[in-house]
């Protein structure tokens, strides 16, 4: 895996996380805004800088869309190493997690699987796992998974996108079994049969759906 993919992003609820840039090996610069570090010892010395300020942090591991189950399964166990130390250090931090990272698309089964075993590691320590949006062939697979999850471990939640017209609809399914929600506008282009296209759109639905949201 590249060094960006074992890079972690550290998000917190706050506007004050910085932007840096990651420079890969092979002298790709990506711009990276929020990204803590490029190993594990970065994301907790990050995380624990954040914690001292106030905030939580939720770690997220850079990557998605992975090809094989050998791909799937070694991003699980990254995950498990990270939360091992998120306990052992006392921090006050979770993990969000992109379903195609644990095999969403070729072995949803895997998906499920893998993120049964993160739920149960971060319910050991306390803590819980925040599923990220996707594309939006990705989000009733998503939803789902959460179900089923969520079901068994009680401590998953899951970011919403405003600009789908079906997010309203998810959101349902999500209070319905108490799972903590993310919501955000949405960050990949879709198509106007499932997304709003202005971005006046966008954020009315912002709006509506934060005022639900407040009132739950
Ligand atoms: C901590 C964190 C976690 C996140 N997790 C996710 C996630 O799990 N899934 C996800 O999809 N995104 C995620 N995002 C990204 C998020 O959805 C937004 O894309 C991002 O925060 C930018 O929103 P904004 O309000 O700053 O920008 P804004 O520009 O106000 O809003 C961005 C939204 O408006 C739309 N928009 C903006 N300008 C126009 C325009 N001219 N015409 C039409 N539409 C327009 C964009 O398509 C986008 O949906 C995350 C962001 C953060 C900070």
């Amino acid at each position: 895996m590249n060094p960006v993919g074992r890079s972690l992003l550290a998000v917190t609820n706050r506007s004050s996380v910085r932007r840096v840039f990651a420079e890969s090996k092979s002298g790709r610069r990506l711009s990276l805004r929020f990204v803590a570090g490029e190993t594990l010892d970065d994301a907790v010395a990050a995380s624990r800088t954040i914690n001292e300020s106030g905030a939580r942090v939720s770690l997220d591991h850079l990557g998605e869309h992975v090809t094989t189950g050998t791909e799937a399964v070694s991003a699980r166990d990254d995950y498990l190493r990270c939360l091992d130390r998120v306990h052992a250090e006392g921090l006050d931090a979770n993990i969000s997690v992109k379903l195609t990272q644990l095999g969403l698309g070729f072995d949803d089964d895997l998906a499920v699987e893998s993120l049964g075993a993160l739920a149960g590691r971060a319910s050991e320590g306390g803590t819980t796992v925040t599923i990220d949006m996707e594309e939006s062939q990705h989000v009733e697979r998503t939803v789902a998974t959460f179900e089923t999850v969520q079901s068994r471990y009680g401590n998953v939640g899951i970011a919403v996108q405003s600009y789908l017209y079906r997010t309203p609809a998810d959101l349902d399914r999500i209070v319905a079994r108490g799972g903590h929600v993310r919501l955000c506008k949405g960050a990949y282009a879709e198509p106007a049969a499932v997304a709003h296209q202005e971005k006046g759109g966008v954020d009315a639905a912002f709006d509506a759906l934060t005022r639900r949201l407040m009132a739950t």
